[in-house]
């Protein structure tokens, strides 16, 4: 069977959303996917474990909103040497922030830059909370996929994702997340896996059922201490200190303590996967089991973190510059700017990186893709692939690819795999039979039946999974 054919099938397929349509993308000028932070990591929450929080000091404090002719650079200088789809990726912070106003002359831009037979998808990652009739309108309007924070159980959201008062954001998040359904906005939810959330994969499940999930996603929060940070114990609100030894000590570098250990986030993957397998294969899409099943049919992962390199993920930062990844918003990784390639040079904050005469100047429409760092940014993309032992001899190397470098020893600074390798050991082997079993009918362009032969269930009172329900209105 071709991969056309099999795309194909995909397609037809109920998880087909996640498996053929997000994030698959390259660094070359072709590239289908930019990922813009209208208001770079300003946020109307104080999520405790928000990756943000140690590299806030490289944003130098202004207002941070992307300004027009910065925008209009972006796009004008991407959209038509882009492809033929292409997805722009909202995100922040919390882009909502940037105001209806601002999304409302972004859409006339990209109407104005993008080629005729060209079609622009709109992905926004939101905390929800500031989402109103209006937003909502537009939002379905204009077709955008919205993503949703929200870590499960109430209880557990509200202990790390607070306000600036410190109160749980729970309610307002919900509240969000009404108005998105009563528009009829299509809509996903992130979730981050911590410390809390990750003991109880069963409950988390049935209340993503219970909330009507249908796209679902789980983020483990790995964020790292230096050997300086590590001695400032209780730093931002109390939870950016060092996780318990036993966890590890890479030269001094501690895991946080709200991050999940491997032991804790493999199980936490094996029974959310039981429970999936069992009852929602084929109406709840999870992320990451769509990531190993695109690998199996298609031959590659879904998802950069399985991937065999770092490249796709292109991030421009609100006031221009461009970045390899969102996860490495440093001065180190910058690539270059919309408004021409001097912000490579300057070291020290984002915003003082461009004089502002530069950035005044500069041409719209300018190829900013092509200009870019190219050396660097291969650099960023290839150090995915610097993995020794266990790595290079792993059985389920094709599929985890070392996982995402940030998760490496000291954010990749050490060599040695993800320190979730553990969790990705326990689950691949428990779950690859009927991922696999899956992944074969897909192969040969038939749907899966509903019945599971007996050998792969784990308990013999398990069998078929409910029937499609109806969709909201
Ligand atoms: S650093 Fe991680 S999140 Fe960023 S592109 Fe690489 S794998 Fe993806
Ligand atoms: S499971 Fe562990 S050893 Fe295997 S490829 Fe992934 S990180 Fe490397």
């Amino acid at each position: 069977m071709s991969q056309a054919d099999a795309a194909q099938i995909l397609k037809t397929h109920a998880l087909r959303r996640s498996l053929t349509e997000r994030r698959e993308v390259d660094l070359s000028p072709k590239s289908s996917m930019l990922m813009i932070k209208p208001v770079g990591a300003a946020c109307n929450l104080r999520c405790h474990y928000c990756y943000y929080l140690p590299v806030m000091g490289i944003y130098d404090g202004n207002a941070q909103r992307m300004r027009e002719e910065t925008l209009e650079a972006t796009l004008a200088g991407y959209l038509p040497e882009s492809n033929k789809t292409v997805t722009l990726s909202w995100q922040g912070g919390e882009p909502t922030l940037a105001g209806l106003d601002w999304f409302k002359r972004m859409i006339e831009l990209v109407d104005k830059h993008r080629r005729p037979d060209q079609r622009v998808v709109h992905c926004l990652q939101t905390n929800g909370t500031l989402l109103d009739d209006e937003w909502c309108a537009f939002l379905r309007q204009h077709e955008f996929l919205i993503g949703i924070s929200l870590d499960g159980l109430a209880s557990d959201h509200n202990h790390y994702r607070v306000t600036t008062d410190g109160s749980g954001s729970y309610a307002q998040v919900m509240r969000g997340l009404e108005l998105l359904r009563k528009h009829g906005v299509e809509h996903n939810i992130l979730m981050v896996l911590n410390n809390k959330n990750v003991v109880h994969p069963k409950e988390v499940w049935r209340e993503l059922m219970r909330i009507e999930a249908r796209w679902v996603q789980f983020i483990p929060a790995v964020e790292w201490l230096s050997p300086d940070d590590a001695e400032r114990v209780n730093r931002h609100d109390g939870d950016w200190h060092a996780a318990p030894a036993d966890l590890g000590d890479w030269k001094g570098w501690h895991t946080a303590s709200f991050s999940p250990t491997p032991e804790q986030y493999g199980r936490f993957l094996c029974e959310v996967f039981d429970l999936w397998f069992e009852k929602h294969r084929y109406e709840v899409s999870v992320r990451f089991f769509d990531s190993v099943l695109n690998t199996l049919v298609m031959g590659r992962a879904s998802e950069c973190i399985y991937s065999h390199s770092c490249a796709g993920q292109v991030t421009i930062e609100h006031d221009g510059t461009v970045f390899g990844c969102d996860h490495y918003v440093q001065p180190e990784w910058r690539l270059g700017h919309v408004h021409g390639g001097a912000a490579r040079t300057v070291p020290l904050t984002i915003n003082s990186s461009v004089p502002e005469q530069e950035r005044e100047s500069a041409p719209i429409g300018g190829r900013w893709m092509s200009g870019l760092d190219r050396a660097r940014a291969t650099e960023f993309a290839d150090r995915k692939l610097d993995l020794g032992e266990p790595c290079a001899s792993c059985d389920w190397f094709q599929l985890c690819h070392g996982g995402c470098p940030k998760h490496r020893p000291a954010r990749g600074e050490l060599p040695g795999p993800t320190v979730l390798c553990d969790g990705y050991r326990t689950f691949y082997p428990h779950a690859m039979p009927r991922l696999q079993w899956i992944a074969n009918f897909l192969k040969q362009g038939q749907m899966p039946p509903e019945q599971v032969p007996a050998e792969l269930l784990p308990s013999t009172k398990k069998t078929a999974p409910r029937k499609q329900r109806k969709k909201r209105k």
